[in-house]
């Protein structure tokens, strides 16, 4: 039978562009819980396999490395919506984001035994945690099901290259809006359509579209759900 025990945790799920990163990490510092970035340990594994010069379609080594490596998620100290991500004990946390690397995350984010060695992480991680904020594509689906709190956000395909743009160039990527818009939509493309673990709404989950929003209204949207005041104000 299944266990009807909630964990004190809120899964937030949704595509690139959907606001997931900087909305959670502010949410979980007005409730007082810890943040966790899942996309940035797809992320590091798949810079450590770039830095390996490992074949990218090597899945048996990619499935080693996944089993071998170290990560650490620092969150104190940190701006709000700023993570230091450590793989094997150094500081990669700009090195993740580099569009190569984004690009690249589907080789690895596809291969089953991967997603089964990183969930297993994760779930240690929240097994030691009393209250969590934690994103990512399965979070509500497969990492936490038992989640007492389950959102989806979400928000059109235009306003999501829009902020990932503004994001990039901010950061002084010399980037093409079209350019951003095929990489979404391949991301998009790989995200929904894997076998294993793949971007879903959970059953349970509250639906959020952002389009429009500002990240102060969405965070206060989810705050809402998490005191149970629904329609509240
Ligand atoms: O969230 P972020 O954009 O940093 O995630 C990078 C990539 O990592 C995603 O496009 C997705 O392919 C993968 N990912 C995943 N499962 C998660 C989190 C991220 O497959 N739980």
């Amino acid at each position: 039978m299944r266990s009807e025990k909630k964990i004190n945790a809120v899964a937030i799920d949704g595509p690139a562009g959907s606001g997931k990163s900087t909305v959670s990490r502010k949410v979980a510092n007005k409730l007082g819980y810890t943040y966790i970035d899942t996309g940035a340990m797809y992320r590091a594994l798949t810079l450590k396999i770039m830095e390996k010069n490992i074949d990218l379609e090597d899945s048996e080594r990619i499935i080693r490395e996944s089993g071998s490596f170290t990560l650490e998620l620092q969150t104190s100290g940190m701006s709000d919506s700023t993570i230091r991500v450590l793989l094997d004990s150094r500081d990669v946390s700009d090195l993740i984001r580099d569009p190569e690397v984004t690009r690249n995350v589907k080789y690895v984010a596809v291969v089953p035994e991967v997603r089964a060695n990183l969930v297993k992480m994760q779930q240690k991680m929240i097994a030691s945690l009393d209250g969590s904020v934690m994103e990512g594509r399965d979070i509500g689906t497969v990492v936490i099901p038992d989640a007492r709190y389950k959102i989806f956000l979400d928000a059109s395909f235009s306003e999501r290259v829009e902020r990932r743009y503004r994001e990039l160039m901010a950061k002084g990527n010399d980037v093409i809006i079209d350019e951003v818009a095929k990489d979404l939509e391949e991301r998009d493309n790989s995200d929904y359509r894997r076998a294993v673990g793949p971007l879903k709404m959970a059953d349970d989950a509250h639906r959020l579209d952002t389009t429009g929003m500002s990240i102060d209204e969405v965070v206060d949207a989810i705050v809402s759900v998490v005191h149970g005041d629904r329609g509240g104000k």
